[in-house]
């Protein structure tokens, strides 16, 4: 299988790095993990067809992990989409896709582009939502996917899935979504062949983003992740979810000045992070990066 990192950054609006978004392939099938910010085009930029892209799993329902969503379907759409996409998530899923379309925030812009007869097939802009409680959530003749909850935003207002797929040729990866260290994700993860884990801010912003206020405990620090990779007894590990914290863009240092201090933001954080989890973690480590690709 292949797995294709589509988008690596966390909320910041970063040049250098979308929103969430990881394709996996099985056997030249797709199945994409969260789709944020720029998500469809980098497929486009990664030579993938974005409407051979017919299932979708969400994490949970941050924008920086779904807000691609609208223009994935709408663009595939215009590009002929044959089918409509299957649509796992947890609770919440329905709401934020029945929002959107047909009835939603771009009814207009489908009437108009339906009174085209090539454009009739409005069906396509009907996803299979399957709103999913933790276990199985996903089967077909080539993958079984699994979820579990993580601690990230408060169950009662959202809940966050971690995702694990197992393929028909014994391959295995976790995707954390985003989470604080999790032990339910760390059994959701054993033994698997590739762990995609957040890893949202660097250690050295943590006083600082105590006294800032600012979601302290809702992501996992690089020293965290190196003993859930290593626990999970994972083989490779690839940490993404960057809160931007290696721009070099003058603008998204100062918008994430708010996390940590701006002196400090810069790609030598990306060498302290690295090391801080290798002070665990034993297996193979990569940084992930927009359009890197892992083979399994
Ligand atoms: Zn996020
Ligand atoms: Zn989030």
């Amino acid at each position: 299988m292949r797995i294709t990192m589509l988008g690596t950054s966390a909320a910041a609006p970063d040049p250098d790095r979308g929103g969430s978004g990881i394709l996996l392939t099985v056997r030249g099938r797709h199945y994409l993990f969260d789709c944020g910010a720029n998500t469809t085009r980098s497929m486009i930029k990664s030579h993938i067809n974005p409407t051979e892209v017919n299932t979708v799993f969400l994490s949970h329902l941050h924008y920086d992990h779904i807000v691609d969503f609208p223009y994935f379907l709408l663009t595939t759409w215009i590009c002929d989409r044959k089918v409509p996409p299957v649509v796992v998530g947890p609770e919440g899923t329905q709401d934020f896709i029945d929002h959107l379309f047909a009835d939603g925030a771009f009814a207009k812009d489908i009437e108009a582009r339906a009174q085209y007869p090539r454009r009739q097939n409005t069906e396509i802009l009907v996803p299979d939502v399957r709103q999913c409680e933790p276990g199985v959530v996903f089967e077909d003749d080539l993958v079984k996917v699994s979820a579990c909850y993580v601690e990230h935003i408060p169950r009662e207002i959202s809940p966050c899935f971690g995702l694990r797929m197992d393929t028909i040729d014994g391959e295995s990866v976790s995707f954390s979504g985003d989470t604080a260290p999790c032990d339910r994700f760390i059994e959701l993860s054993k033994d698997v062949d590739l762990m995609i884990h957040e890893c949202t801010f660097p250690e050295s912003a943590i006083e600082f983003r105590k006294k800032a206020q600012v979601g302290t405990w809702s992501h996992t620090y690089p020293k965290a992740l190196g003993e859930i990779a290593q626990k999970a007894n994972a083989k490779r590990l690839v940490a993404t979810h960057f809160g931007s914290y290696d721009t070099c863009n003058p603008v998204v240092r100062e918008i994430m000045g708010v996390h940590m201090p701006k002196d400090m933001i810069g790609p030598a954080l990306l060498d302290e992070v690295a090391a801080d989890i290798k002070e665990t973690y034993t297996g193979e480590l990569r940084l992930a990066h927009d359009n890197m690709r892992i083979d399994i």
